[in-house]
Protein backbone atom coordinates (compact mmCIF):
# COMPACT_ATOMS: atom_id res chain seq x y z
CA UNK A 1 0.00 0.00 0.00
CA UNK A 2 3.07 2.39 1.01
CA UNK A 3 4.24 1.81 -2.20
CA UNK A 4 1.31 3.31 -3.99
CA UNK A 5 1.22 6.35 -2.21
CA UNK A 6 3.33 9.71 -4.05
CA UNK A 7 3.73 12.88 -1.70
CA UNK A 8 3.26 15.95 -3.53
CA UNK A 9 4.80 19.47 -2.98
CA UNK A 10 3.72 22.26 -4.63
CA UNK A 11 6.12 25.62 -4.89
CA UNK A 12 8.16 24.85 -2.01
CA UNK A 13 10.32 27.92 -1.20
CA UNK A 14 12.73 26.25 1.71
CA UNK A 15 14.80 23.42 0.56
CA UNK A 16 15.16 22.22 4.57
CA UNK A 17 11.39 21.68 4.22
CA UNK A 18 12.28 19.02 0.97
CA UNK A 19 15.00 17.61 2.80
CA UNK A 20 12.68 17.31 5.82
CA UNK A 21 9.88 15.77 4.09
CA UNK A 22 12.44 13.88 2.44
CA UNK A 23 13.26 12.46 5.94
CA UNK A 24 9.42 12.38 7.29
CA UNK A 25 8.47 9.81 4.11
CA UNK A 26 12.05 7.79 4.63
CA UNK A 27 11.02 7.02 8.05
CA UNK A 28 7.30 6.04 7.82
CA UNK A 29 8.41 3.97 4.81
CA UNK A 30 7.06 6.49 1.62
CA UNK A 31 9.28 6.51 -1.32
CA UNK A 32 7.51 8.61 -4.06
CA UNK A 33 8.51 12.55 -3.66
CA UNK A 34 7.04 14.60 -6.45
CA UNK A 35 7.54 18.17 -6.72
CA UNK A 36 5.44 20.48 -8.40
CA UNK A 37 6.97 24.20 -9.80
CA UNK A 38 9.71 24.31 -6.59
CA UNK A 39 10.52 27.74 -5.78
CA UNK A 40 13.99 27.02 -4.34
CA UNK A 41 17.24 24.60 -5.31
CA UNK A 42 16.24 21.03 -5.48
CA UNK A 43 18.91 18.72 -5.21
CA UNK A 44 21.91 21.32 -3.24
CA UNK A 45 23.73 20.74 -0.42
CA UNK A 46 20.60 22.12 2.26
CA UNK A 47 18.10 19.60 1.18
CA UNK A 48 20.19 16.95 1.62
CA UNK A 49 21.36 18.09 5.08
CA UNK A 50 18.17 18.28 6.37
CA UNK A 51 17.07 14.52 4.88
CA UNK A 52 19.68 13.27 6.82
CA UNK A 53 20.22 9.74 5.14
CA UNK A 54 17.33 9.80 3.14
CA UNK A 55 19.25 11.52 0.42
CA UNK A 56 18.46 9.25 -2.13
CA UNK A 57 14.18 10.05 -1.93
CA UNK A 58 15.73 13.78 -2.91
CA UNK A 59 17.77 12.65 -6.00
CA UNK A 60 15.19 10.62 -7.15
CA UNK A 61 12.47 13.22 -6.36
CA UNK A 62 10.89 14.12 -9.80
CA UNK A 63 10.23 17.65 -10.80
CA UNK A 64 6.65 18.48 -12.43
CA UNK A 65 5.86 21.90 -13.91
CA UNK A 66 2.21 21.42 -12.77
CA UNK A 67 -0.38 19.48 -10.71
CA UNK A 68 -1.65 17.76 -13.59
CA UNK A 69 0.93 15.89 -14.26
CA UNK A 70 2.11 15.59 -11.14
CA UNK A 71 -0.86 13.26 -10.07
CA UNK A 72 -1.99 12.58 -14.10
CA UNK A 73 -1.92 8.67 -13.05
CA UNK A 74 -2.94 9.00 -10.02
CA UNK A 75 -6.70 7.44 -9.11
CA UNK A 76 -7.33 9.16 -5.57
CA UNK A 77 -5.90 12.23 -5.24
CA UNK A 78 -6.27 14.10 -1.28
CA UNK A 79 -5.29 17.86 -0.45
CA UNK A 80 -3.44 18.67 2.77
CA UNK A 81 -5.42 22.21 3.98
CA UNK A 82 -4.52 23.90 7.31
CA UNK A 83 -7.54 26.14 6.04
CA UNK A 84 -11.31 26.13 5.37
CA UNK A 85 -12.25 26.21 2.50
CA UNK A 86 -15.65 28.71 1.31
CA UNK A 87 -16.92 25.46 -0.98
CA UNK A 88 -16.96 22.53 1.52
CA UNK A 89 -15.09 19.48 0.16
CA UNK A 90 -15.45 16.18 1.60
CA UNK A 91 -13.20 16.56 4.29
CA UNK A 92 -11.36 13.68 5.76
CA UNK A 93 -9.11 13.80 9.58
CA UNK A 94 -5.60 12.23 9.19
CA UNK A 95 -7.02 8.94 10.85
CA UNK A 96 -9.55 8.49 8.39
CA UNK A 97 -7.56 9.47 5.80
CA UNK A 98 -5.08 5.88 6.71
CA UNK A 99 -8.78 3.92 7.03
CA UNK A 100 -9.02 4.79 3.70
CA UNK A 101 -6.20 4.18 1.84
CA UNK A 102 -5.57 0.40 2.35
CA UNK A 103 -9.38 -0.06 0.01
CA UNK A 104 -8.25 3.00 -2.43
CA UNK A 105 -4.91 1.23 -3.03
CA UNK A 106 -6.48 -2.41 -3.54
CA UNK A 107 -7.50 -2.31 -7.46
CA UNK A 108 -4.27 -2.78 -9.44
CA UNK A 109 -4.39 0.07 -11.20
CA UNK A 110 -4.66 2.45 -8.00
CA UNK A 111 -2.49 5.09 -7.48
CA UNK A 112 -3.27 7.20 -4.60
CA UNK A 113 -1.50 11.39 -4.06
CA UNK A 114 -1.17 13.31 -0.95
CA UNK A 115 -1.11 16.53 -1.92
CA UNK A 116 0.79 19.98 0.19
CA UNK A 117 0.76 23.57 -0.36
CA UNK A 118 3.46 26.50 -0.24
CA UNK A 119 4.69 27.43 3.39
CA UNK A 120 3.59 30.94 2.30
CA UNK A 121 -0.24 30.65 0.51
CA UNK A 122 -0.73 26.80 0.85
CA UNK A 123 -2.93 25.58 -1.53
CA UNK A 124 -5.27 27.49 -4.54
CA UNK A 125 -8.92 26.85 -4.19
CA UNK A 126 -8.34 25.41 -7.64
CA UNK A 127 -5.86 22.92 -6.95
CA UNK A 128 -7.90 21.50 -4.32
CA UNK A 129 -10.21 21.57 -6.43
CA UNK A 130 -8.88 18.45 -7.90
CA UNK A 131 -8.43 16.42 -5.35
CA UNK A 132 -11.37 13.81 -4.36
CA UNK A 133 -11.05 14.80 -0.62
CA UNK A 134 -9.29 17.52 2.01
CA UNK A 135 -7.45 15.81 4.75
CA UNK A 136 -7.35 18.68 7.66
CA UNK A 137 -4.56 17.76 11.06
CA UNK A 138 -6.54 19.03 13.95
CA UNK A 139 -4.76 21.91 15.14
CA UNK A 140 -5.55 24.89 17.56
CA UNK A 141 -7.48 27.07 15.58
CA UNK A 142 -5.42 29.96 16.38
CA UNK A 143 -2.10 29.02 14.90
CA UNK A 144 -3.65 26.33 12.59
CA UNK A 145 -0.76 25.54 10.37
CA UNK A 146 2.01 23.10 10.65
CA UNK A 147 5.57 23.43 9.16
CA UNK A 148 5.37 21.52 5.66
CA UNK A 149 7.66 18.40 6.63
CA UNK A 150 5.79 18.21 9.88
CA UNK A 151 2.71 17.98 8.14
CA UNK A 152 4.20 14.99 5.74
CA UNK A 153 5.40 13.38 9.16
CA UNK A 154 1.88 13.61 11.00
CA UNK A 155 -0.27 12.34 7.70
CA UNK A 156 2.76 9.85 6.50
CA UNK A 157 2.53 8.60 9.90
CA UNK A 158 -1.22 7.87 9.83
CA UNK A 159 -1.12 6.39 6.57
CA UNK A 160 1.76 4.10 8.09
CA UNK A 161 0.27 3.03 10.71
CA UNK A 162 -2.99 1.98 8.38
CA UNK A 163 -0.32 -0.06 5.87
CA UNK A 164 0.29 -2.07 9.41
CA UNK A 165 -3.04 -2.86 10.49
CA UNK A 166 -4.27 -3.55 7.56
CA UNK A 167 -5.92 -6.67 6.27
CA UNK A 168 -3.74 -8.17 3.06
CA UNK A 169 -6.72 -8.36 1.10
CA UNK A 170 -8.26 -4.96 1.41
CA UNK A 171 -11.86 -4.23 -0.22
CA UNK A 172 -11.64 -1.97 -2.55
CA UNK A 173 -13.24 2.11 -2.10
CA UNK A 174 -16.67 0.69 -2.12
CA UNK A 175 -16.17 -2.39 0.12
CA UNK A 176 -16.52 -4.82 -2.66
CA UNK A 177 -14.33 -6.34 -5.26
CA UNK A 178 -15.18 -3.49 -7.84
CA UNK A 179 -15.80 -4.73 -11.40
CA UNK A 180 -13.98 -1.87 -13.67
CA UNK A 181 -10.90 0.16 -12.72
CA UNK A 182 -11.11 3.42 -11.37
CA UNK A 183 -10.28 6.48 -13.37
CA UNK A 184 -7.28 8.46 -13.22
CA UNK A 185 -7.10 11.70 -12.75
CA UNK A 186 -6.01 12.23 -16.35
CA UNK A 187 -9.58 11.29 -17.77
CA UNK A 188 -11.58 13.18 -15.16
CA UNK A 189 -9.43 16.27 -16.50
CA UNK A 190 -10.19 15.41 -19.70
CA UNK A 191 -14.01 15.03 -18.68
CA UNK A 192 -14.41 18.12 -17.03
CA UNK A 193 -12.61 20.19 -19.82
CA UNK A 194 -15.40 18.49 -22.46
CA UNK A 195 -18.57 19.09 -20.33
CA UNK A 196 -17.39 22.67 -19.62
CA UNK A 197 -17.16 22.88 -23.27
CA UNK A 198 -21.06 20.80 -23.73
CA UNK A 199 -22.32 22.77 -21.42
CA UNK A 200 -21.15 26.10 -22.68
CA UNK A 201 -22.19 25.18 -26.47
CA UNK A 202 -25.94 24.33 -25.49
CA UNK A 203 -25.76 27.86 -23.47
CA UNK A 204 -26.32 26.50 -19.91
CA UNK A 205 -22.57 27.61 -19.07
CA UNK A 206 -21.48 31.05 -19.41
CA UNK A 207 -17.57 30.99 -19.20
CA UNK A 208 -17.76 34.79 -18.10
CA UNK A 209 -20.62 33.93 -15.62
CA UNK A 210 -19.40 30.90 -14.45
CA UNK A 211 -20.34 31.57 -10.91
CA UNK A 212 -19.49 28.37 -8.90
CA UNK A 213 -20.60 25.84 -11.76
CA UNK A 214 -18.06 23.87 -12.35
CA UNK A 215 -16.47 24.15 -9.03
CA UNK A 216 -19.70 22.20 -8.07
CA UNK A 217 -19.48 19.60 -10.47
CA UNK A 218 -16.19 18.90 -9.92
CA UNK A 219 -17.05 18.48 -6.20
CA UNK A 220 -20.05 16.16 -7.38
CA UNK A 221 -18.37 13.67 -9.57
CA UNK A 222 -15.15 13.44 -7.85
CA UNK A 223 -17.12 12.77 -4.77
CA UNK A 224 -19.02 9.58 -6.64
CA UNK A 225 -15.43 8.31 -7.47
CA UNK A 226 -16.07 7.62 -10.85
CA UNK A 227 -14.49 3.90 -13.15
CA UNK A 228 -13.44 4.08 -16.12
CA UNK A 229 -16.66 2.51 -17.76
CA UNK A 230 -18.49 5.14 -16.09
CA UNK A 231 -16.19 7.96 -17.47
CA UNK A 232 -16.74 6.16 -20.91
CA UNK A 233 -20.56 6.42 -20.58
CA UNK A 234 -20.43 9.72 -19.97
CA UNK A 235 -17.77 11.14 -22.23
CA UNK A 236 -19.73 8.77 -24.59
CA UNK A 237 -23.56 11.15 -23.35
CA UNK A 238 -21.34 13.89 -24.02
CA UNK A 239 -20.13 13.49 -27.57
CA UNK A 240 -23.92 12.48 -27.97
CA UNK A 241 -25.20 15.59 -26.94
CA UNK A 242 -22.21 17.65 -29.33
CA UNK A 243 -23.79 15.73 -31.97
CA UNK A 244 -27.61 16.95 -31.45
CA UNK A 245 -26.36 20.31 -30.87
CA UNK A 246 -23.96 20.86 -33.92
CA UNK A 247 -26.77 19.42 -36.18
CA UNK A 248 -28.97 21.24 -34.70
CA UNK A 249 -27.05 24.41 -35.11
CA UNK A 250 -26.24 23.82 -39.25
CA UNK A 251 -29.96 23.32 -39.55
CA UNK A 252 -30.67 26.18 -37.69
CA UNK A 253 -28.22 28.37 -40.07
CA UNK A 254 -29.49 26.35 -43.25
CA UNK A 255 -33.01 27.45 -42.65
CA UNK A 256 -31.33 30.88 -41.90
CA UNK A 257 -30.08 30.94 -45.13
CA UNK A 258 -32.86 29.32 -47.00
N1 LIG B 1 0.06 29.64 5.23
C1 LIG B 1 -0.49 28.55 4.54
C2 LIG B 1 -0.15 27.24 5.22
C3 LIG B 1 1.09 26.69 4.69
S1 LIG B 1 1.69 25.33 5.56
C4 LIG B 1 -1.98 28.66 4.41
O1 LIG B 1 -2.53 29.63 4.88
O2 LIG B 1 -2.62 27.82 3.83
C5 LIG B 1 2.23 24.34 4.16
C6 LIG B 1 1.35 23.16 3.87
O3 LIG B 1 1.39 22.22 4.96
C7 LIG B 1 -0.12 23.46 3.66
O4 LIG B 1 -0.40 23.93 2.37
C8 LIG B 1 -0.72 22.08 3.91
O5 LIG B 1 -0.58 21.27 2.77
C9 LIG B 1 0.16 21.55 5.04
N2 LIG B 1 -0.45 21.83 6.36
C10 LIG B 1 -0.02 22.70 7.30
N3 LIG B 1 -0.84 22.68 8.37
C11 LIG B 1 -1.81 21.79 8.11
C12 LIG B 1 -2.95 21.32 8.80
N4 LIG B 1 -3.28 21.78 10.01
N5 LIG B 1 -3.72 20.37 8.22
C13 LIG B 1 -3.41 19.91 6.99
N6 LIG B 1 -2.36 20.31 6.28
C14 LIG B 1 -1.56 21.24 6.82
Amino acid sequence: MLDKLRIVLIGTSHPGNIGGTARAMHNMGLADLALVAPRCEVYGAESHARASGADALVSNAKVYATLEEAVGDCTFVVGASARVRHLPWPMLTPRALGERLPGECAPEAAQAALVFGREDSGMTNGELQRCHAHVHIPTNPDFSSLNLAAAVQVLAYECRLAALGADDAADTPFGVEWDNPPASHDDLERFFAHLEQTLTEIDFHDPDNPRQLMARLRRLFMRSHIDSMEMNILRGILGAVNKQSRALARQESHDGNG
